[in-house]
């Protein structure tokens, strides 16, 4: 179902945890709320949900204002870090749990919960385990029941808080996939908190970007990877490096020396300029160009991350390079950012 939060505000005692949040989620969307700690993810989560409400602003549940809905009638599918199965119950009993306690109008006959619930747990890949109670299962095994009993009652929204945050790393990437696997096949409309770059990057149709209770940009992961909007968000997304640089007649100054960047329309002025490691162009001689000494190198799988003293600035860039460059500790490199951004303060 589609949600649609706006102009929302949460205020904890006189603290805005939350302050003019507008977000459309779309029907079957995977979205990723990401940002750190303190950021107002759960709040937000927590709010889609009813556990909270807001001090301003509404959300709509399709057509409807949710705010005249409790908790049971928004009809939604949680599923928390440390989600706390029902540990004397089996697998199968968790599952079906939703389906079992509705009330007897709108409740499935025995048979047709079973079966529910079975299906659910050939799904998340658990058949098998039916009968085992929580305590016999893996941390990973445990989130995919949680998963599989959130799912059960075909829920509106699927609203997941950090549910790999306390699994290894290596089960943790097992389950991102798994998880986008599963909402390909389901199309549920899923609501994802996480603090992990990679993990929003990797699962999501869209990520929002969140800071100090704010939504600093919402995009596809190449949008939001790309064409960060905010010094914020490039720093925040992936590695970046910084330099201060001047704009004049068009060009990127670095104190007296142009680095050989048109920036076509950009008043003059001081602006901070944005790079990624990746995006640069090694060159052979400079005829305006960015140039500093190698003080690192490491080969890191395929490529060369170099750090560099810049000529010019105190401070060290990093870049990444093909792997079979020489690029060892005093080298001289010249290179030109060919894709960049730049932002004023
Ligand atoms: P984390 O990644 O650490 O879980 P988050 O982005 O999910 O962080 P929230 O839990 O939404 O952040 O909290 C946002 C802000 O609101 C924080 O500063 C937090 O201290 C505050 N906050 C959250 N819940 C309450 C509450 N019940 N009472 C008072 N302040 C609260």
């Amino acid at each position: 179902m589609e949600v649609r939060v706006q102009d929302i505000r949460k205020d904890f005692g006189r603290f805005p945890a939350l302050d003019k949040v507008s977000l459309d989620i779309r029907s079957g969307e995977l979205i990723a709320l990401l940002g750190p700690s303190g950021s107002g993810k759960t709040t937000l989560l927590r709010l889609i949900a009813g556990l909270e409400s807001p001090t301003d602003g509404t959300i709509f549940f399709g057509d409807d204002d949710a705010s005249k809905k409790t908790v049971q009638e928004r009809n939604i599918g949680f599923v928390f870090q440390h989600y706390a199965l029902f540990r004397h119950m089996t697998v199968i009993d968790n599952v079906a749990f939703g389906l079992k306690v509705r009330p007897s109008s709108r409740r499935p006959a025995a048979a047709d919960i079973r079966k529910r619930a079975e299906d659910l747990i050939d799904l998340v890949q658990l058949g098998g385990l039916e009968k085992r109670y929580p305590a016999q299962l893996s941390g990973g095994q445990r989130q995919r029941v949680a998963l599989a009993r959130a799912m059960a009652v075909e829920p509106n929204v699927l609203l997941l808080d950090e549910p790999f945050g306390a699994l290894d790393a290596q089960v943790r990437k097992e389950l991102r996939r798994w998880l986008r696997e599963i909402h390909d096949r389901t199309g549920h409309t899923t609501v994802f908190v996480t603090h992990d770059q990679d993990e929003a990057l990797e699962l999501a149709d869209r990520v929002v970007v969140m800071s100090k209770g704010r939504i600093e940009q919402v995009g596809t992961p190449d949008e939001i990877y790309d064409t960060p909007n905010s010094p914020f968000v490039f720093g925040f997304i992936g590695q970046s490096n910084t330099l201060p640089v001047r704009v004049e007649n068009g060009q990127l100054w670095l104190e007296d020396r142009s680095i050989g960047v048109s920036a076509p329309g950009e008043p003059a002025g001081p602006a901070e300029l944005y790079f990624r490691p990746h995006d640069i162009d090694l060159l052979d001689g400079c005829g305006g160009c960015l140039a500093g000494v190698v003080t690192l190198s490491r080969r890191v799988a395929g490529t060369r991350h170099v750090e560099l003293d810049i000529a010019g600035s105190t401070r060290r860039i990093e870049i990444e390079l093909p792997s079979d460059v020489a690029a060892t500790p005093g080298t001289r490199i010249a290179f030109r950012p060919n894709r960049w951004r730049l932002f004023r303060s």
